[in-house]
Protein backbone atom coordinates (compact mmCIF):
# COMPACT_ATOMS: atom_id res chain seq x y z
CA UNK A 1 0.00 0.00 0.00
CA UNK A 2 1.23 3.22 -1.06
CA UNK A 3 2.44 6.01 1.80
CA UNK A 4 -1.45 7.18 3.04
CA UNK A 5 -1.62 10.42 3.62
CA UNK A 6 -4.14 13.18 5.65
CA UNK A 7 -4.61 16.70 7.10
CA UNK A 8 -5.00 17.68 10.23
CA UNK A 9 -8.24 19.71 9.62
CA UNK A 10 -7.89 23.56 9.64
CA UNK A 11 -7.20 25.97 6.52
CA UNK A 12 -6.77 29.97 6.85
CA UNK A 13 -10.23 31.49 7.05
CA UNK A 14 -10.41 33.79 3.96
CA UNK A 15 -10.02 37.44 5.36
CA UNK A 16 -13.70 37.99 4.22
CA UNK A 17 -14.55 35.42 6.72
CA UNK A 18 -12.65 37.02 9.61
CA UNK A 19 -14.36 39.98 8.94
CA UNK A 20 -18.21 38.33 9.43
CA UNK A 21 -17.01 36.97 12.53
CA UNK A 22 -16.27 40.12 13.82
CA UNK A 23 -19.26 41.90 12.06
CA UNK A 24 -21.48 38.64 14.17
CA UNK A 25 -19.63 39.73 17.37
CA UNK A 26 -20.47 43.45 17.12
CA UNK A 27 -24.25 42.56 15.81
CA UNK A 28 -23.68 44.19 12.51
CA UNK A 29 -24.71 40.89 10.59
CA UNK A 30 -27.43 38.73 11.04
CA UNK A 31 -26.77 34.91 11.94
CA UNK A 32 -28.12 33.83 8.69
CA UNK A 33 -25.64 36.25 6.52
CA UNK A 34 -22.74 34.58 8.84
CA UNK A 35 -23.88 31.22 8.54
CA UNK A 36 -23.81 32.03 5.08
CA UNK A 37 -19.77 33.72 4.95
CA UNK A 38 -18.97 30.01 6.82
CA UNK A 39 -20.89 28.02 4.63
CA UNK A 40 -19.31 30.09 0.71
CA UNK A 41 -15.42 29.50 2.82
CA UNK A 42 -16.00 25.66 3.96
CA UNK A 43 -17.30 24.83 0.28
CA UNK A 44 -14.23 26.77 -1.41
CA UNK A 45 -12.19 25.02 1.42
CA UNK A 46 -13.99 21.67 0.37
CA UNK A 47 -13.35 22.25 -3.32
CA UNK A 48 -9.54 23.40 -3.56
CA UNK A 49 -8.53 20.06 -0.86
CA UNK A 50 -10.38 18.13 -3.63
CA UNK A 51 -7.81 19.63 -6.49
CA UNK A 52 -5.07 18.80 -4.18
CA UNK A 53 -5.78 15.38 -4.65
CA UNK A 54 -5.62 14.87 -0.76
CA UNK A 55 -7.31 11.06 0.19
CA UNK A 56 -10.16 13.17 2.72
CA UNK A 57 -11.30 16.49 2.84
CA UNK A 58 -12.74 19.21 5.59
CA UNK A 59 -13.64 22.28 5.47
CA UNK A 60 -11.09 23.48 6.78
CA UNK A 61 -12.73 24.43 10.32
CA UNK A 62 -14.30 27.33 8.36
CA UNK A 63 -17.35 26.92 10.58
CA UNK A 64 -15.67 26.60 13.24
CA UNK A 65 -14.58 29.63 16.27
CA UNK A 66 -11.48 27.39 16.64
CA UNK A 67 -10.64 23.46 16.90
CA UNK A 68 -11.03 23.67 20.78
CA UNK A 69 -13.95 25.95 21.06
CA UNK A 70 -16.45 24.76 18.13
CA UNK A 71 -18.55 22.60 21.05
CA UNK A 72 -18.67 25.77 23.27
CA UNK A 73 -19.50 28.92 21.66
CA UNK A 74 -20.15 30.31 18.24
CA UNK A 75 -17.08 33.07 18.60
CA UNK A 76 -14.10 32.96 19.92
CA UNK A 77 -15.23 36.38 21.46
CA UNK A 78 -17.87 33.74 23.02
CA UNK A 79 -21.31 34.89 21.39
CA UNK A 80 -23.27 31.88 22.01
CA UNK A 81 -21.59 30.13 24.61
CA UNK A 82 -22.75 27.22 26.11
CA UNK A 83 -24.39 26.84 29.32
CA UNK A 84 -22.67 27.13 32.52
CA UNK A 85 -19.55 28.64 31.04
CA UNK A 86 -17.41 32.04 32.04
CA UNK A 87 -15.44 33.56 29.96
CA UNK A 88 -12.29 34.23 32.18
CA UNK A 89 -11.01 30.49 32.41
CA UNK A 90 -6.85 29.36 32.16
CA UNK A 91 -4.93 30.48 29.85
CA UNK A 92 -4.86 27.44 27.49
CA UNK A 93 -1.22 28.19 25.79
CA UNK A 94 0.52 31.28 25.93
CA UNK A 95 2.55 31.10 22.66
CA UNK A 96 5.76 32.22 21.66
CA UNK A 97 5.28 35.35 20.43
CA UNK A 98 3.67 36.54 23.41
CA UNK A 99 -0.25 36.14 22.31
CA UNK A 100 -2.15 33.86 24.42
CA UNK A 101 -5.62 32.04 23.85
CA UNK A 102 -7.73 31.41 26.98
CA UNK A 103 -10.58 29.06 27.33
CA UNK A 104 -13.90 29.61 29.47
CA UNK A 105 -14.21 28.45 33.15
CA UNK A 106 -17.36 26.26 33.82
CA UNK A 107 -19.45 27.16 36.55
CA UNK A 108 -21.70 24.46 37.30
CA UNK A 109 -23.15 21.35 36.05
CA UNK A 110 -24.04 19.43 33.47
CA UNK A 111 -21.58 19.72 30.94
CA UNK A 112 -22.96 19.43 27.31
CA UNK A 113 -21.50 20.60 24.11
CA UNK A 114 -23.44 23.32 22.56
CA UNK A 115 -22.65 22.00 19.05
CA UNK A 116 -21.02 19.02 17.88
CA UNK A 117 -18.73 18.56 15.00
CA UNK A 118 -21.10 16.38 13.34
CA UNK A 119 -23.32 19.27 12.52
CA UNK A 120 -20.23 19.71 10.06
CA UNK A 121 -19.82 16.55 8.54
CA UNK A 122 -23.87 16.90 7.97
CA UNK A 123 -23.25 19.53 5.67
CA UNK A 124 -20.13 18.90 4.32
CA UNK A 125 -20.97 15.30 2.71
CA UNK A 126 -23.42 17.19 0.81
CA UNK A 127 -20.83 19.48 -0.89
CA UNK A 128 -17.91 16.80 -1.29
CA UNK A 129 -17.52 14.37 -3.68
CA UNK A 130 -14.11 12.38 -1.85
CA UNK A 131 -14.30 11.13 1.86
CA UNK A 132 -14.69 13.45 4.33
CA UNK A 133 -12.55 13.45 7.54
CA UNK A 134 -13.00 15.36 10.86
CA UNK A 135 -11.26 16.75 13.57
CA UNK A 136 -12.75 17.18 17.62
CA UNK A 137 -11.26 17.91 20.55
CA UNK A 138 -9.86 15.96 23.26
CA UNK A 139 -11.30 15.42 26.92
CA UNK A 140 -8.67 16.47 27.70
CA UNK A 141 -8.57 19.93 26.88
CA UNK A 142 -12.41 20.41 27.91
CA UNK A 143 -10.54 19.08 31.33
CA UNK A 144 -8.91 22.74 31.62
CA UNK A 145 -12.14 24.12 31.94
CA UNK A 146 -12.50 23.16 35.48
CA UNK A 147 -10.66 25.43 38.08
CA UNK A 148 -7.07 23.81 38.89
CA UNK A 149 -7.92 23.90 42.51
CA UNK A 150 -10.66 22.79 44.42
CA UNK A 151 -14.43 22.12 43.07
CA UNK A 152 -17.21 23.51 41.73
CA UNK A 153 -19.76 24.02 44.04
CA UNK A 154 -22.75 21.22 43.04
CA UNK A 155 -20.52 19.46 39.99
CA UNK A 156 -17.52 17.54 41.58
CA UNK A 157 -14.52 17.35 38.84
CA UNK A 158 -15.03 13.10 38.67
CA UNK A 159 -18.94 14.26 37.58
CA UNK A 160 -17.57 17.13 35.71
CA UNK A 161 -14.74 14.35 33.25
CA UNK A 162 -17.30 11.70 33.07
CA UNK A 163 -19.15 14.25 31.53
CA UNK A 164 -16.14 15.41 29.23
CA UNK A 165 -15.99 11.95 28.60
CA UNK A 166 -19.46 11.14 27.33
CA UNK A 167 -19.36 14.20 25.77
CA UNK A 168 -16.25 13.43 23.50
CA UNK A 169 -17.58 10.05 22.88
CA UNK A 170 -21.23 11.10 21.47
CA UNK A 171 -19.11 13.69 19.36
CA UNK A 172 -16.96 11.07 17.34
CA UNK A 173 -19.57 8.66 16.84
CA UNK A 174 -21.88 11.32 15.58
CA UNK A 175 -19.37 12.25 12.68
CA UNK A 176 -19.31 9.13 12.12
CA UNK A 177 -23.31 8.49 11.90
CA UNK A 178 -22.86 11.82 10.21
CA UNK A 179 -21.04 10.18 7.21
CA UNK A 180 -17.07 10.73 8.24
CA UNK A 181 -14.62 7.93 7.26
CA UNK A 182 -12.13 9.36 9.70
CA UNK A 183 -12.29 11.60 12.77
CA UNK A 184 -8.94 12.92 14.31
CA UNK A 185 -8.72 13.89 18.10
CA UNK A 186 -6.82 17.26 19.11
CA UNK A 187 -4.49 16.82 21.26
CA UNK A 188 -2.04 19.74 21.64
CA UNK A 189 -1.96 19.89 25.42
CA UNK A 190 0.35 17.30 25.15
CA UNK A 191 3.62 18.30 24.80
CA UNK A 192 2.54 21.65 26.96
CA UNK A 193 1.77 19.82 29.90
CA UNK A 194 5.80 19.51 30.65
CA UNK A 195 6.26 22.92 29.94
CA UNK A 196 6.44 24.45 33.13
CA UNK A 197 5.71 28.14 31.96
CA UNK A 198 5.61 30.30 35.46
CA UNK A 199 2.78 31.89 33.48
CA UNK A 200 0.57 29.61 33.23
CA UNK A 201 0.04 26.92 36.35
CA UNK A 202 -1.52 23.91 34.89
CA UNK A 203 1.83 23.65 32.60
CA UNK A 204 3.95 23.07 36.52
CA UNK A 205 1.26 20.38 37.39
CA UNK A 206 2.40 17.26 35.60
CA UNK A 207 -0.93 16.55 34.05
CA UNK A 208 0.23 14.57 31.32
CA UNK A 209 -0.66 10.82 32.73
CA UNK A 210 -4.27 12.56 33.96
CA UNK A 211 -4.38 13.73 30.16
CA UNK A 212 -3.22 10.33 28.68
CA UNK A 213 -6.08 8.31 31.32
CA UNK A 214 -8.78 10.39 30.49
CA UNK A 215 -8.08 10.18 26.43
CA UNK A 216 -8.17 6.50 26.81
CA UNK A 217 -11.70 6.47 28.81
CA UNK A 218 -12.82 7.68 25.62
CA UNK A 219 -11.06 5.50 23.30
CA UNK A 220 -11.80 2.14 24.92
CA UNK A 221 -15.22 2.69 24.35
CA UNK A 222 -14.84 2.01 20.81
CA UNK A 223 -14.16 -1.78 18.99
CA UNK A 224 -10.72 -1.99 17.29
CA UNK A 225 -12.03 -1.63 13.83
CA UNK A 226 -13.38 1.42 14.90
CA UNK A 227 -10.70 2.93 16.43
CA UNK A 228 -8.17 1.86 12.86
CA UNK A 229 -10.45 5.53 11.84
CA UNK A 230 -10.11 7.48 14.98
CA UNK A 231 -6.84 9.51 15.60
CA UNK A 232 -4.91 11.55 17.36
CA UNK A 233 -3.03 15.15 16.64
CA UNK A 234 0.09 16.22 18.63
CA UNK A 235 2.11 19.76 17.72
CA UNK A 236 3.28 22.38 19.51
CA UNK A 237 0.72 24.91 18.90
CA UNK A 238 0.25 26.36 15.20
CA UNK A 239 -1.40 29.70 15.80
CA UNK A 240 -0.84 33.27 13.85
CA UNK A 241 2.35 31.17 13.13
CA UNK A 242 3.43 30.93 16.39
CA UNK A 243 3.95 27.59 18.52
CA UNK A 244 3.75 26.83 22.47
CA UNK A 245 5.70 23.99 23.54
CA UNK A 246 8.53 23.76 20.37
CA UNK A 247 11.41 23.69 23.20
CA UNK A 248 9.45 20.77 25.61
CA UNK A 249 11.77 17.84 25.39
CA UNK A 250 9.62 15.40 22.72
CA UNK A 251 10.74 12.39 24.30
CA UNK A 252 8.65 13.32 27.21
CA UNK A 253 5.37 13.36 25.51
CA UNK A 254 6.33 10.25 22.62
CA UNK A 255 7.61 7.91 25.13
CA UNK A 256 4.20 8.00 26.54
CA UNK A 257 1.61 9.57 23.94
CA UNK A 258 1.43 5.71 22.29
CA UNK A 259 -0.29 4.27 25.24
CA UNK A 260 -3.24 6.39 24.28
CA UNK A 261 -5.20 3.32 21.87
CA UNK A 262 -5.54 5.41 18.95
CA UNK A 263 -5.45 3.53 15.51
CA UNK A 264 -3.21 6.11 14.22
CA UNK A 265 -1.68 9.63 14.55
CA UNK A 266 -0.56 12.87 13.04
CA UNK A 267 2.77 13.66 14.48
CA UNK A 268 4.28 17.51 14.36
CA UNK A 269 7.70 17.01 12.72
CA UNK A 270 9.05 18.69 10.18
CA UNK A 271 9.71 22.06 12.29
CA UNK A 272 12.20 19.59 14.55
CA UNK A 273 15.69 20.95 14.39
CA UNK A 274 16.79 17.04 14.93
CA UNK A 275 13.69 14.81 12.79
CA UNK A 276 15.77 11.87 12.22
CA UNK A 277 15.72 11.53 16.53
CA UNK A 278 11.59 12.00 16.24
CA UNK A 279 11.29 8.97 13.71
CA UNK A 280 13.28 6.92 16.03
CA UNK A 281 11.29 7.67 18.99
CA UNK A 282 7.99 7.05 17.08
CA UNK A 283 9.80 4.23 16.08
CA UNK A 284 10.52 3.07 19.28
CA UNK A 285 7.43 3.40 20.79
CA UNK A 286 4.90 2.82 18.60
CA UNK A 287 2.63 0.00 18.37
CA UNK A 288 2.07 -2.92 16.79
CA UNK A 289 -0.55 -3.80 18.41
CA UNK A 290 -2.89 -1.59 20.85
CA UNK A 291 -5.58 -3.47 21.71
CA UNK A 292 -5.73 -5.33 18.46
CA UNK A 293 -5.30 -2.72 16.11
CA UNK A 294 -1.35 -1.36 14.95
CA UNK A 295 -0.84 2.09 14.91
CA UNK A 296 -0.68 4.16 11.97
CA UNK A 297 2.56 7.46 12.19
CA UNK A 298 1.34 9.69 10.29
CA UNK A 299 4.62 12.10 10.49
CA UNK A 300 4.27 15.76 9.86
CA UNK A 301 6.44 16.68 6.72
CA UNK A 302 4.69 20.26 6.10
CA UNK A 303 5.71 23.37 8.06
CA UNK A 304 2.27 25.44 8.78
CA UNK A 305 4.15 28.57 10.39
CA UNK A 306 6.02 28.95 7.23
CA UNK A 307 5.59 29.60 4.21
CA UNK A 308 8.10 27.88 2.12
CA UNK A 309 6.79 25.49 0.25
CA UNK A 310 8.12 21.86 1.13
CA UNK A 311 9.38 20.43 -2.78
CA UNK A 312 7.86 17.15 -3.54
CA UNK A 313 11.67 15.73 -3.53
CA UNK A 314 12.45 17.41 -0.28
CA UNK A 315 9.41 15.60 1.14
CA UNK A 316 10.05 12.25 -0.34
CA UNK A 317 13.81 11.91 1.62
CA UNK A 318 11.77 12.51 4.85
CA UNK A 319 9.58 9.85 4.44
CA UNK A 320 12.57 7.67 3.57
CA UNK A 321 14.21 8.72 6.72
CA UNK A 322 11.33 7.80 8.19
CA UNK A 323 10.76 4.57 6.80
CA UNK A 324 14.56 3.83 8.41
CA UNK A 325 13.08 3.18 11.68
CA UNK A 326 8.88 2.82 11.33
CA UNK A 327 7.38 0.27 10.11
CA UNK A 328 7.00 1.64 6.09
CA UNK A 329 3.27 -0.26 6.52
CA UNK A 330 2.99 2.32 9.46
CA UNK A 331 3.99 5.25 8.03
CA UNK A 332 1.60 7.71 6.42
CA UNK A 333 2.26 11.70 5.68
CA UNK A 334 0.67 14.81 7.04
CA UNK A 335 1.21 18.61 7.80
CA UNK A 336 3.18 19.81 11.48
CA UNK A 337 -0.35 20.82 12.47
CA UNK A 338 -3.81 22.42 11.30
CA UNK A 339 -2.83 25.68 9.19
CA UNK A 340 -5.19 27.76 11.34
CA UNK A 341 -6.71 26.28 14.40
CA UNK A 342 -8.50 29.65 15.46
CA UNK A 343 -10.50 31.48 13.11
CA UNK A 344 -9.02 34.86 13.68
CA UNK A 345 -5.35 34.71 12.68
CA UNK A 346 -3.57 36.85 10.13
CA UNK A 347 -1.11 34.23 9.35
CA UNK A 348 1.32 37.06 9.90
CA UNK A 349 4.65 35.24 8.52
CA UNK A 350 2.73 34.49 5.53
CA UNK A 351 1.07 38.71 5.11
CA UNK A 352 -2.07 37.55 4.94
CA UNK A 353 -4.55 34.79 5.22
CA UNK A 354 -5.83 34.48 1.70
CA UNK A 355 -2.00 33.92 0.18
CA UNK A 356 -1.62 31.70 3.46
CA UNK A 357 -4.74 29.60 2.07
CA UNK A 358 -3.17 29.35 -1.29
CA UNK A 359 -0.06 28.23 0.46
CA UNK A 360 -1.61 25.63 2.39
CA UNK A 361 -2.99 23.98 -0.86
CA UNK A 362 0.51 24.33 -2.70
CA UNK A 363 2.23 22.36 0.43
CA UNK A 364 -0.90 20.09 0.48
CA UNK A 365 -0.09 19.00 -3.12
CA UNK A 366 3.39 18.74 -2.72
CA UNK A 367 3.36 16.80 0.17
CA UNK A 368 1.16 14.40 -1.61
CA UNK A 369 3.22 14.49 -4.98
CA UNK A 370 6.77 13.58 -1.86
CA UNK A 371 4.52 10.88 -1.03
CA UNK A 372 4.25 9.11 -4.37
CA UNK A 373 7.82 9.71 -4.70
CA UNK A 374 8.69 8.38 -1.68
CA UNK A 375 5.91 5.29 -1.80
CA UNK A 376 7.83 4.61 -5.33
CA UNK A 377 11.59 4.92 -3.60
CA UNK A 378 10.44 2.22 -1.17
CA UNK A 379 8.61 -0.19 -3.56
CA UNK A 380 5.14 0.36 -1.27
ZN1 LIG B 1 -1.85 21.07 15.94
Amino acid sequence: MPIPTELVGSLPRPMKLQEAYADYDEGKITEEQFVAAQDAAAEDSIKRLEATGETYVTDGENRESSFATYNLADTLAGTGAADHLALDGQYFAIFDDGHNRQLPRITGGPFRYKRYASEFVEKNVKIATKPVKQAVIAPSMMMLLYPLEGEVPGYSRDAFLADCVDECEKDIRQCFAAGAARVSVDFTEGRLANKNDARNPWTNKNMLQEFIDLNNRVFDRFSADERRNIGLHTCPGGDCDSVHSLEVPYELLLSKMFDINAGYFLIQCASEVDRESVYKMVGKYSREDAKGIPQMCFMGVIKVGNPHVETPEEIKHELVTAAKYIPVERLGATDDCGFSPFSRDVKPAHGSPDFARDVAMQKITNRIAGAKLASEELGV
